[in-house]
Parts: C-alpha cells; sequence; structure tokens
C-alpha cells in the first residue's frame, strides 16, 4: 500500500470534474508565516504529506492542505484500503468513510457509508462549511456530494471486483459458488486473500501559523456489513484535534477506537501535560485494557486479535505514532523532507 504516486498517475487516474470538486470548499491561500509547516501520515502517506506540506509552504490552510494531500490515495487505484479501487462491502459496493477537523475554528465534517463519490473527504469539508450539521450518511450524503457538483464515479476497480469475487466464491462450501481454479486466479488476487485487507489514510497537519487540520479518508473494512461505520468518520475516534493542544488520528479495526474515544483520549493525554508519544501508549493500553472484556475482540489465548495504530502531531512540532504488537511504519514531513519512521510498539 505504501508506493509513491506520481502527479501524472494521480492527474491520469482522476476526472478533470472530480479534481475541479476537490477544491470546492477551499479557503484561498493567506500569506505563508513563519513556523515549518509538518505533516503526519499512515504509512500510505508519503504522497500526502509531501503535498500538504508543499501546500502549506504557499500559505494554505493546513486542512485544505491536508484534504488535497490525502485525495492522492483517494484517486490511487492501487490502495485497497481507501476511495478508488478500495475493497467492497459484502455486496461488492466500495462504501467510504470520511472525517475533517479544523483547528482555527474547531470545525468538524464528516460522511459515512458514501458511495460513488471520489474524495469522500472533500465532501466532509463541506458538511462542516455548508451545513450546521457534522455527519451525513449514506444516500443523504450522496445527494449532498452531487448537489454540489461532486460528479459520481464507478469506485469499484477490476483488481477490486476480482478479489472480493474471489471472497466470495471461497467464503463457504455449503453454498452455490464454485471457487474459480487456483491456477487460473491472479497472482495480486490470491495475495490479497492471505489476510483480511485494512487500512486507512489519516494526515495530521500544522501550518506555518501554527494552527492545526487532520482528515481521516477510508473504505473501511475490506468485506464489511453493508451500513457498517467504522471509526473514520466519527470525531473522538478515528481522528480528534484541538488547536492549542494536538491533531491525532488512527487506522485498524475501527470499532476499538470507537468503544474508547482514543483519539479524544490522545489529545486530551496531550493536554494534561504527556508527551505525545506517552499519550498514545497511554491509549493504546486503555484500548488493550477494555478489549480483555469483550470476546469478539481476543483469540482462544487471550490475544488481541485487532490492529490499531495511532498518529498526530502537537501545536509546537513534536510527532508521534504507535501500533500494537504487530511492527508498523508512519510518515512524516517535518518540513525540509518526507520519511517513514517506525511506530512505537506495545507489545502485549
Ligand atoms: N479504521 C478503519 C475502519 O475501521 C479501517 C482501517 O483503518 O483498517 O473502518
Amino acid at each position: 500500500m505504501s508506493h509513491p504516486l506520481s502527479r501524472r498517475d494521480f492527474l491520469a487516474s482522476t476526472s478533470a470534474a472530480s479534481l475541479a470538486s476537490l477544491m470546492i470548499g477551499a479557503t484561498p491561500a493567506q500569506p505563508p508565516g513563519p513556523g515549518k509547516p509538518m505533516a503526519v501520515s499512515s504509512a500510505n502517506g508519503i504522497p500526502a504529506v509531501t503535498r500538504a506540506v508543499e501546500l502549506m509552504q504557499t500559505g494554505l490552510d493546513p486542512l485544505d492542505a491536508a484534504i488535497a494531500g490525502v485525495a492522492i490515495v483517494e484517486a490511487d487505484p492501487k490502495d485497497h484500503s481507501v476511495g478508488y479501487g478500495g475493497l467492497p462491502n459484502e455486496d461488492g459496493v466500495v462504501e467510504l468513510d470520511a472525517a475533517v477537523m479544523h483547528g482555527p475554528t474547531h470545525g468538524a465534517g464528516a460522511v459515512a457509508s458514501l458511495r460513488n463519490i471520489l474524495h469522500p473527504a472533500a465532501v466532509a469539508r463541506l458538511v462542516m462549511k455548508r451545513t450546521r450539521h457534522c455527519l451525513l450518511v449514506g444516500d443523504g450524503a450522496l445527494r449532498f456530494a452531487k448537489t454540489h457538483g461532486f460528479p459520481e464515479v464507478d469506485l469499484l476497480t477490476e483488481e477490486a471486483r476480482k478479489i472480493w469475487l474471489r471472497w466470495r466464491e471461497t467464503r463457504s462450501n455449503i453454498d452455490d459458488w464454485i471457487p474459480a481454479p487456483e491456477g487460473e486466479v491472479e497472482p495480486a488476487v490470491l495475495e490479497a486473500m492471505k489476510t483480511r485487507i485494512t487500512g486507512t489514510i489519516h494526515c495530521s497537519a500544522l501550518d506555518t501559523h501554527g494552527n492545526l487540520g487532520c482528515v481521516t479518508t477510508t473504505s473501511g473494512l475490506s468485506y464489511k456489513i453493508p451500513g457498517r461505520v467504522g471509526d473514520s468518520p466519527i470525531f473522538g475516534a478515528g481522528l480528534y484535534l484541538d488547536n492549542t493542544v494536538a491533531s491525532a488520528g488512527s487506522t485498524g479495526v475501527g470499532e476499538v477506537n470507537l468503544v474508547n474515544c482514543s483519539s479524544y483520549l490522545i489529545v486530551e493525554n496531550v493536554r494534561k501535560g504527556m508527551a505525545l508519544k506517552d499519550a498514545m501508549i497511554d491509549a493504546l493500553k486503555r484500548v488493550v485494557a477494555t478489549t480483555t472484556r469483550n470476546p469478539r475482540f481476543r483469540d482462544e489465548q487471550g490475544k488481541p486479535t485487532f490492529r490499531v495504530n495511532f498518529y498526530g502531531l502537537t501545536k509546537t512540532g513534536d510527532y508521534a505514532g504507535v501500533c500494537l504488537i504487530t511492527p508498523a511504519k508512519f510518515a512524516v514531513h517535518d518540513g525540509t523532507s518526507a520519511k517513514l519512521v517506525d511506530c512505537e510498539v506495545l507489545t502485549v
């Protein structure tokens, strides 16, 4: 999932109308301030942090910069966890969740179970700016996006369709589907069957004026029950910021963040004086502790069956990423260059 996507590839994979929709509701750039812009993202976020920092250097608002950054990944057909090319729900339909938060206004907007729209994070920004609501879902979210000029796009790529079909055909031996012989199945499809593909992109950004913005956008858990909404579009769970403190977000099995308000907890921990990394480890420990009481999150040995990672940065430019058990990386741009950094691992 973490591969660079050139501007040419990005432009090729998105129509002029989708590209134009990306700027609907963006704030005109202001003169840049004296600070160094920074951005932090998940491991698939190198193109996102690079673009976000470039734009903040020209004076763009941190949220608009983060949305433009993650839009590269939303349009990337090779990333099966976000936007176009994302793996569909169990009916074979791609359903997207996204949310944004804007530091200077403490504004927030989100969409959930949104179909056929390439840039859900840009729609979430419009929910924030052009409604008195925070979250629109399903058909209502789609109608709202179309009303504002977002074009409908078929988000299911051929590769994602083939992976979904393989999943469907091999699900049970007591139904009427007959799986294609393995020799006839493309290697990429067989590879995708080895684990349940998860992923998402989060991006937290700090601009040259010291303002924060953040976004989380995803196609959610692959093969999810239609209508399932994860943590990504839920403030406090899949993302949260306070412009005076920090910004944080998550990828992984969203349900554990929904029941723990993890992103909110991280920001509140920093507010109370914890270093960002410690604030995140504390939130991970909370997730581990509370999920021991719920067998659906544990295997027979009592080990967590879920993956969860946190990423973020503070108002003062401290950044961190943490993960549970399985090593992972996160993307950071410190104003000079973009790099992948190891997350701090919590073992249990
Ligand atoms: N957090 C996302 C969700 O639960 C999925 C992921 O990040 O893997 O929908």
